[in-house]
């Protein structure tokens, strides 16, 4: 690993001000992800600039959601009372995420941001479009079992690894950003980008920005009836095979509501906003689900080893809903 420069910050602004002084400096928050990288060779700083010790309470909003500081431990979202009866989807995605020790210190902002577990991408002896545009994608050809289906591109067909970002998509969430230019609010959608013929860059952050704290929506009927299930190779300190957020209402039969994402399927948490768009209004019937998903993941490009993860998340999803469906407390029908 080569040797940095390494600072801690006491404020955001300490924190914006030593980014914007070195274009090669990283935040550091968990370092979970960002020194395995560093040990790889993967990732060389100049300098880390430790984040780890700002943003760390959530808070209740006036809006009656929440703000969630990215400094936030994946245990400590995952274990707060509040989050757990509101949105079941999101504690059970944290939970489901590497092991008890790595959530410890594991924070919200760099779940958000951690990189592609794509073997090359890690293997700083192999070319990979991630690392350095241009010089191929191996995984096309290669061992691309755990790589997407929906938003890839020729250039790069990784996936997004995180658990948690899957249920925030399915939430509606807002990212808040702190940076040399100034404060800014993204939605996921705009937060993350897709590969394109440029795949190094994994979201719309320029260099410096911040993440501070992701807001939470008001609790409702329709995000507290919700769930996360994920498919993995070993029942614990794996990445997703697939996974699925989702929640729904139903009243006298049909889909009052809907909410529903995929994760480990494309190079962000994939909001499947065509097959709720087509289950919405409709029966809560596992045949009128079916058709709605096979919807979305018409759009799929597979390669020879991942079209399973067509029928693998559409059981998932299927599953889910009408687990959901049936099982929704009687105050929660709208
Ligand atoms: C063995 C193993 C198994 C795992 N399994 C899973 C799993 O099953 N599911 C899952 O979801 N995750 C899993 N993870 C990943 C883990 O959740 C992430 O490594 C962790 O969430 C990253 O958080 P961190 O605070 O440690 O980030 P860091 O490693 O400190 O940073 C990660 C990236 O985010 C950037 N960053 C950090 N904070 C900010 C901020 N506030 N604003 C802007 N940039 C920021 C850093 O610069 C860096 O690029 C696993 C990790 C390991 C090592
Ligand atoms: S899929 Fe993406 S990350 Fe993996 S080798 Fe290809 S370009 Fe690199």
């Amino acid at each position: 690993m080569k040797e940095c420069a390494y600072f801690r910050a006491s404020t955001v602004a300490e924190a914006i001000d030593a980014a914007a002084a070195d274009a090669n400096a990283f935040y550091l928050a968990g370092g979970t992800n960002l020194v395995d990288l560093m040990r790889l060779g993967v990732a060389e700083p100049r300098s880390v600039i430790d984040v780890s010790g700002l943003s760390t309470r959530i808070t209740q909003l006036d809006s009656g959601g929440f703000g969630v500081g990215a400094g936030v431990s994946n245990s400590d979202l995952a274990a707060d009372l509040r989050i757990r009866r509101a949105f079941p989807m999101l504690s059970q995605a944290l939970l489901s995420g590497a092991s008890g020790q790595l959530r410890n210190m594991a924070s919200v902002g760099g779940n958000l941001l951690q990189r592609t577990r794509c073997l090359y991408f890690q293997d700083t002896s192999k070319p990979c479009n991630k690392r350095a545009n241009g010089s191929g994608c191996p995984a096309r050809s290669g061992v691309h079992r755990d790589l997407g289906i929906l938003g890839t591109s020729t250039a790069c067909v990784a996936t997004h690894p995180s658990d948690m970002a899957v249920a925030l998509a399915a939430l509606d969430v807002t990212v808040h950003i702190d940076g040399p230019s100034g404060r800014r609010r993204l939605s996921l959608d705009e937060f993350y980008r897709l590969p394109g013929d440029d795949p190094t860059r994994d979201t719309t952050l320029s260099h410096g920005e911040l993440v501070t704290t992701i807001e939470l929506p008001p609790p409702a009927p329709l995000l507290s009836n919700s769930a996360y299930r994920k498919a993995r190779d070993r029942a614990s300190y794996a990445f997703a095979v697939g996974s699925v957020a989702a929640a729904i209402t139903v009243a006298d039969g049909v889909v009052a509501d809907v909410r529903l994402a995929f994760g480990a399927v494309a190079p962000r948490p994939w909001r499947a906003r065509t097959a709720e768009r087509l289950i919405r209004g409709g029966p809560a019937t596992a045949e009128a689900f079916v058709a709605a998903i096979d919807v979305e993941f018409g759009a799929a490009e597979t390669l020879p080893d991942n079209a399973f993860k067509i029928p693998l998340s559409r059981n998932m999803a299927v599953t889910l809903l009408a687990e959901l469906a049936a099982d929704q407390p009687t105050d929660s029908r709208t």
